[in-house]
């Protein structure tokens, strides 16, 4: 009797199971296991194609720092194995039955969320980013939707999507440069344009790597005056060739003087400690400063009450990415304006030297994984 009920027991999970696995998506993706671990090709699934959902066969993958922040646990400890990638870039290979937006061969995007709730007032108003009940990113993000299943990246295959959350790439843009833009370009055009940024106006970006390189192409491109701080003497002549008037060494004093109280906007992109002040006082009386960077938990820079009592009217503030409407915005604009990252192609069996090279600044000016031959 006691034999036969064990049996049934494991019947009902086989069937279970096997229902639960039921259009699953097998995928084919890289992942780390630890902080200190290596990249490994790793086999995983992902959930079916719901009537509103998207399969996307992956081509190119970008990778930003925030890959490198969460895979390293430098934001607090993740669940491992992880799969990052949040610069996604792939053509349609399967439609759910409701989808309008997407037919099977169109080019798709997919940034650093994958779903929301829907339902608050932020989501209401299309800003999906700052969802009340926390945005389903794209990796490392439980799924509420989805059982609480953690989610996986763009260093893999496939990726299953709702269309809401998938953003249309026209068939003339270059795909391989497309994919950065979904996290690297919404993150900096979003408060170029909120600030309104315009012809004449003097900013600043400070941190000239794969958001900040962007960020200068489209504040030059609306007619600003840039200045870009970066500690590289050999990105001087970059600077100056994507359109910056203005270089500063900021590992060089000399060239830090007689600039505070000259900026109407900053956009700091740093991903390491800075002096947080030394921009504030840089900024007009009722200038912004908005922050991008985030920099490891132990390695965040400090402001005190002090400096911004004595910084007046100027306002420091940050900025989340952006939403799926400024997303496809500023891949519109992107494209029409042939505004694209400057990128480095590798294949997935680089991602760690890659990772290596970007913390050691030795990167122009996003890597790309090409995912073209994961099948
Ligand atoms: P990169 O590493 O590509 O670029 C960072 C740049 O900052 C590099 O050029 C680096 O120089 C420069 N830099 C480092 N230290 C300093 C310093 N003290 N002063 C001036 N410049 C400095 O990173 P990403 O552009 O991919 O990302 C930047 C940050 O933005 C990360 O912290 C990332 O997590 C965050 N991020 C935030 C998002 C948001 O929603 N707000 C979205 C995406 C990313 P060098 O190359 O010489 O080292």
């Amino acid at each position: 009797m006691r034999n036969k009920i064990v049996l049934l027991i494991a019947l009902i999970f086989t069937a279970f199971s096997a229902f639960a696995q039921q259009g699953r998506i097998p995928t084919k993706g890289f992942a780390k296991d630890s902080k200190d671990g290596h990249f490994h090709s790793y086999e995983f699934s992902r959930h079916a194609v719901g009537d509103n959902d998207i399969l996307i066969d992956i081509m190119y993958a970008g990778i930003c720092h925030s890959d490198i922040h969460t895979a390293k646990s430098e934001w607090g400890e993740i669940q491992y194995p992880i799969v990052p990638g949040h610069e996604i870039a792939g053509r349609v290979s399967a439609v759910g039955k409701n989808v309008t937006k997407f037919k099977i061969g169109d080019y798709a995007g997919v940034g650093c969320m994958v779903d929301s709730c829907g339902e608050c007032e932020y989501c209401k108003l299309g800003l999906e980013q700052y969802c009340l009940k926390g945005n389903v990113g794209t990796y490392a993000s439980k799924d509420y939707f989805h059982n609480d299943e953690i989610t996986q990246g763009g260093y893999s295959n496939k990726m299953v999507l709702t269309e809401k959350f998938a953003i249309k790439i026209p068939k003339n843009a270059d795909l391989k440069k497309v994919a950065p833009l979904l996290c690297a370009g919404v993150t900096t055009y979003a408060p170029i344009v909120n600030k309104e940024v315009k012809a004449g106006d003097e900013i600043a970006i400070a941190g000239f790597g794969g958001l900040g390189h962007l960020a200068v192409q489209y504040a030059v491109k609306l007619g600003a005056k840039v200045t870009v701080f970066d500690i590289t003497e050999a990105k001087r002549a970059d600077a100056k060739r994507f359109g910056a008037v203005k270089y500063v060494n900021v590992n060089n004093p000399e060239e830090l003087k007689g600039l505070d109280n000259t900026y109407k906007l900053i956009i700091s992109t740093i991903p390491a400690k800075y002096d947080l002040n030394m921009y504030l006082k840089m900024l007009k009386l009722t200038g912004d400063l908005v922050i991008l960077g985030f920099p490891a938990v132990d390695n965040l820079p400090t402001i005190t009450s002090g400096d911004i009592l004595f910084g007046g009217r100027r306002k420091i503030s940050g900025s989340l990415i952006g939403s799926i409407k400024e997303t496809q915005d500023m891949l519109d604009y992107s494209i029409a304006n042939n505004i694209y990252p400057q990128v480095e192609m590798i294949t997935p069996d680089k991602i760690d030297d890659a990772y290596k090279k970007v913390v050691a600044g030795d990167v122009r000016y996003r890597y790309v994984i090409d995912m073209t031959g994961v099948k």
